[in-house]
This record gives structure tokens, sequence and C-alpha cells, in this order.
């Protein structure tokens, strides 16, 4: 379970209503059962509950994991409407993504997200794939800008329906500076516009990417794509 609060030993936690809702009607605790927390910073810690009638708060009592850090691997995405953003974001983090970047490109359905929701599907991503660190959320930017501010030694790894490289593995692991991070980048929809391409492969550390002959949904060329970074090249 996620808190927002310091943890440490003998600490007093309060729970809001959903986590209320969830440790007693979901999962039937009470008080003097125990539960697992973390708040992203400082590792896993095993907490008692307390209330009498319903559980409305945690007291800390020791650590049980150190806190862990994700691979510096960021999720570059066109972002998607509602249900199909929750989805990336999800997947993204089960990913083990430490960062998710919308940009907007010229074929873009959407040009706000939500950050807040964005946030929550991190939160019960991690709660779910038991994670302690949370995936960091930013704002979307233009392409243009996402280019111009990211470090020239990061590995941006463009993912193209049009790329034929013929081992994605190999062209990674050609490409990686052992202490460089990652950016993978999915296209919207509509694919990317021709001078994006352009503009994507004049990078200075840049490998298209091919995810197979079939041409597939933004949603799934994310998740397959840090899969196979994660396989590769992760840490
Ligand atoms: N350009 C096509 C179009 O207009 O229908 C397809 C775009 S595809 C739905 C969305 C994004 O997923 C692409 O921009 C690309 O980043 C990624 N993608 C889809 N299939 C891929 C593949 N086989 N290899 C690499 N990337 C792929």
């Amino acid at each position: 379970l996620f808190v927002d609060a310091p943890l440490q030993e003998g600490g007093a936690v309060g729970l809001d209503r959903d986590q209320s809702n969830y440790l007693g009607n979901v999962l039937r605790l009470g008080a003097g059962d125990h539960v697992l927390v973390f708040n992203g910073r400082d590792g896993e810690w095993q907490a008692a509950i307390q209330g009498r009638k319903r559980p409305d708060s945690l007291t800390v009592r020791h650590r049980t994991r150190l806190q862990n850090h994700l691979p510096d691997v960021a999720y570059v995405f066109a972002p998607l409407k509602h249900a199909r953003l929750d989805y990336m974001v999800q997947k993204a983090v089960e990913m083990g993504a430490s960062r998710l970047e919308p940009v907007i490109t010229r074929h873009t359905q959407v040009s706000r997200v939500n950050g807040e929701r964005m946030r929550a599907n991190v939160i019960e991503a991690a709660e779910q794939c038991g994670i302690l660190s949370l995936a960091e959320v930013r704002d979307p930017v233009p392409l243009a800008h996402f280019l111009d501010q990211r470090p020239p030694s990061r590995l941006l790894v463009f993912c193209d329906e049009a790329a034929d490289v013929a081992d994605p593995v190999r062209a990674l692991h050609d490409a990686k500076d052992p202490h460089a991070g990652i950016d993978v980048l999915i296209g919207p929809e509509g694919g990317f516009a021709a001078d994006e391409r352009e503009l994507l492969l004049r990078q200075p550390c840049v490998t298209r990417l091919a995810l197979g002959p079939r041409i597939l949904r933004a949603d799934t060329a994310g998740v397959a794509a840090l899969a196979l970074v994660q396989a590769t090249l992760g840490d």
C-alpha cells in the first residue's frame, strides 16, 4: 500500500477514506493485522492496522525491503485518450520505466493529459507489481522541445514500423553507452510525420527499432519496446 508519509519505526500513519475502505472492506483486514507499505523513498515497511470499527491508521513496525531504484529508462510517447492512456501508463510502470514523458507530435490525438490521473495510475501499478519507486510523470511537451532538452549521450530508441533493422537486439547493444540512460519513443496512432522522422534520425545517439513486420497499435508497441529494451539493456 502506498502512503504519502515518512516511514520510521513506531511512527503513526493516517489512512484516508479510500485506503481505509480498501484495507477493511476489500482485504477484510482490521486492528492488529499487518500490511506492507511504501512511500516511494524509504523502502518497504511492515505496519500494524489500528482502528476499532474500521482501519483508521497504521503503526509502522520494521523495514522489510530497502529502497530499490528503477533503471534510467524513460517512456516517451504520444498520449492517447483516457482508458488507453491509463493502460499505457500502467504497462510502462510494470515494465520498469522510471519516467513517463508525453510528447505532442503532428498526428497526436490529444494535446492535454491529466497528470493527476497519470500519477494515480503510476501508484496503482507500483502497488500491483511491488516496485518501491514511483515513476516520474512529466507534462506533455512538443517533440522538438523534448529533443532539444535531452542530454545527447542518452540513447534514443525510436520505434518505427518503417525501420528494417534486422537485429534489434544487436542494434540496441551497439548503440548503448553503458553510463547513459535510454529514451524509448513511440509515435501516435497516425505515425510520425516525414519531417519528424528525419529530425529523429538526426539525433546524436539514436537507433531505430523495428518491432516485427506488423503494424502495432501504439500502446502495444510501447509494451513490446519496453520489454525488449529492459530484456536487452535493463539493469
Ligand atoms: N504509421 C502507421 C499508421 O499511420 O497507421 C502506424 C503507426 S503505429 C499505430 C503507432 C506507433 O507505434 C508508431 O509510430 C511506432 O512508434 C510504433 N510501432 C507500431 N508498429 C511498429 C513496428 N512494427 N515496429 C516499430 N514500431 C512500431
